[in-house]
């Protein structure tokens, strides 16, 4: 593990952003090679930690053991990641517009991939609640281009933020409030949804959204009274993790930003590229993964996600 000195140390706004960091702890670099990453997700089997390099439709591997490298190549144009209730990955394929589930050869079978017959846009970020459903945001990023998918028409009225019900097999949109949707994570209580809106990142005259809205999860599935927690400059708050304590540590153009759980901004984690995503993943929960561009990097931190047991 490449230790740099040269790496920037966090920058605190408020006192309380103190007690969420390592004292001394530093920003470290893992791995590169990336053109756009995105998507990290902990295994919690190895300690490894499993990226996207979207541009590229590569699948990255940091392993601790000092095996890392490209896991998978022609993939789908995988872009987030998360792990379901048994512990097995599921990705968004932005390139194949699905969400699938690897199997243990390495296989992907999919997921879900339509609503009423139409196909999905191009799923971007997913995350799994503790009734195993899986919730899942679908802009059309992967659509609008051959960069990050294949070119084509949309076949939905919109861009929403769906709920899928693997038991069931019901699929609806949880809220069709945002213009695109991007990253998402639920508050600890899971009485909350945080969902970006990255609608600045297409357009060329300096209009569109870059926030993150939160919403009220009500009975357990719709999405109700959004409101903008917070607006993210620089850049646009691709993807975001959530502590145990509710703080919202969310990308941005110039490293993580990390709010309070009332919009405050309480510091920030410089990082020397654009960061795209980030998780928690370690051991105990209290290691912060950054996917920033070319880049996986790490930080410990003095808090953490919440760490759920899986049933295998
Ligand atoms: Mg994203």
């Amino acid at each position: 593990m490449d230790r740099e000195r040269s790496l920037p140390s966090p920058v605190a706004a408020d006192p309380r952003f103190e007690r969420l960091l390592v004292p001394g702890a530093r920003l470290e670099r893992l791995m590169s090679g990336a053109t756009w990453a995105e998507g990290p997700v902990w295994m919690p089997d190895d300690g490894s930690v499993i990226w996207s390099d979207v541009p590229n439709d590569r699948v990255l591997r940091w392993s601790p053991a000092g095996d890392s490298g490209v896991l998978a190549t022609g993939a789908g144009f995988q872009n987030g990641h998360a792990l379901d209730l048994d512990g097995r990955v599921l990705a968004c394929e932005q390139g194949e517009r699905r969400i699938s589930r690897w199997a243990a050869d390495g296989t992907r079978e999919t997921v879900v991939d339509r609503i009423g017959g139409r196909r999905l846009n191009s799923p971007n970020d997913v995350v799994v609640k503790s009734d195993g459903s899986i919730w899942f945001t679908d802009p059309p990023y992967g659509i609008v281009s051959d960069w990050e998918g294949h070119r084509a028409d949309s076949e939905l009225d919109g861009n929403h933020v769906f709920r899928f019900d693997p038991a069931t097999r019901d699929i609806e949109a949880a809220t069709s409030f945002l213009e695109e949707p991007n990253g998402l994570a639920f508050s600890p209580d899971e009485r909350l949804l945080y969902v970006s809106d990255t609608s600045a990142v297409l357009r060329r005259d300096g209009t569109g959204n870059h926030h993150i809205v939160v919403f009220d999860v009500v009975r357990g599935r719709t999405l109700e009274h959004p409101r903008v927690f917070a607006v993210i400059t620089p850049g646009v708050p691709d993807g975001f993790a959530v502590d145990v304590h509710g703080n919202v540590f969310t990308s941005a153009g110039d490293g993580v930003h990390v709010l309070a759980p009332d919009g405050t901004t309480l510091g920030t984690i410089p990082v020397p590229e654009r960061v795209g995503n980030c998780t928690f993943g370690g051991v105990g929960g209290d290691r912060l993964f950054i996917a920033a561009s070319t880049s996986l990097y790490a930080i410990d931190v003095a808090t953490g996600g919440a760490v759920r047991e899986t049933t295998r």
